[in-house]
């Protein structure tokens, strides 16, 4: 009888087959195999993130720290945001780009003042509620962190869809025309853009405010996200070590509370 057996079920396992995998094939096997995959990579991140983190802090002069951040760091344990990263290169904003955009804004337009609203696509119906200030500034904070990963599926839709332009239209006046509009979203055009990504995602972020920004975006929080939510909402800590990854290897680092930010490793892998 072989000596092997699979990691997960223990089911018996030949030598070549073991040799090739300690998991065997069934389906809840290799979800085992991932799982435990994510797993380590999430502890080698974390321990990878504290480490680079606190030899920041540990050169950085005090006095150049926020006291509320020094005070923190001396009180808490940091809460850990692990998130992907945008890696995309800015690249001038060209006009094909824009006119698809404009276009896409122009058929929701038809749509709306024709009452269609499923000629096109509906990315989302309903904005949700606003989170809570400080939360939202946590989250925020992660999302500087990363730069705009999601942001890469606004394309040259920016997700506007026939509730956002209802919502949008009726809070201008009756006059507000199609050209008002598409006057409106041209002037928060960004020069440069993230490349193959959305066209509002500047440099620095989305350039359109948030009262111009489709229900999607608005709404939208991402897994890596939620967790970290999730994290926030059951401790007081509110000091994060943030990390944005690609595939394995570690793009952005910060430090924050919601009144301090301080972006540690911003230079591109
Ligand atoms: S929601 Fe997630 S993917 Fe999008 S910017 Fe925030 S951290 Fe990045
Ligand atoms: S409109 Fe702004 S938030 Fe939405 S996908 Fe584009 S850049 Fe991102
Ligand atoms: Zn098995």
């Amino acid at each position: 009888m072989s000596p092997y057996q699979c990691a997960h079920c223990k089911e018996t396992l030949s030598f070549i087959e073991q040799a090739r995998s300690p998991y065997c094939e069934k389906p809840i096997c290799q979800r085992a195999k991932v799982q435990l995959y994510v797993a380590e990579n999430k502890q080698r991140l974390t321990a990878q993130v504290i480490a680079e983190l606190e030899k920041f802090i540990k050169h950085t002069p005090t006095r150049k720290l926020p006291s509320r951040l020094r005070k923190e760091l001396k009180k808490t344990s940091p809460l850990i945001a692990l998130l992907p990263a945008n890696t995309n290169q800015l690249t001038e904003l060209g006009q094909k780009r824009k006119l698809e955009f404009l276009r896409h804004v122009s058929m929701i337009y038809k749509d709306v003042k024709t009452h269609n609203p499923s000629a096109n696509r509906v990315y989302s119906e309903q904005l949700e509620p606003p989170l809570p200030k400080n939360e939202a500034q946590l989250l925020g904070n992660a999302c500087a962190t990363c730069m705009g990963y999601c942001c890469r599926l606004g394309q040259t839709h920016a997700f506007v869809d026939y509730p956002t332009l209802k919502n949008l239209l009726a809070s201008k006046p009756a006059e507000f025309s199609e050209k008002d509009l598409l006057d409106l979203y041209s002037d928060y055009f960004p020069k440069q853009s993230y490349q193959n990504s959305c066209v509002f995602q500047g440099n620095k972020g989305c350039t359109l405010p948030r009262d111009v920004r489709s229900i999607t975006c608005n709404n939208f929080l991402c897994d890596e996200v939620k967790k970290y939510r999730h994290e926030v909402l059951q401790t007081d800590s509110e000091l994060t070590f943030a990390v944005a990854v690609d595939k394995k290897t570690i793009v952005f680092t910060s430090v924050y509370s919601h009144e301090n930010f301080i972006r540690v490793k911003e230079k591109k892998a």
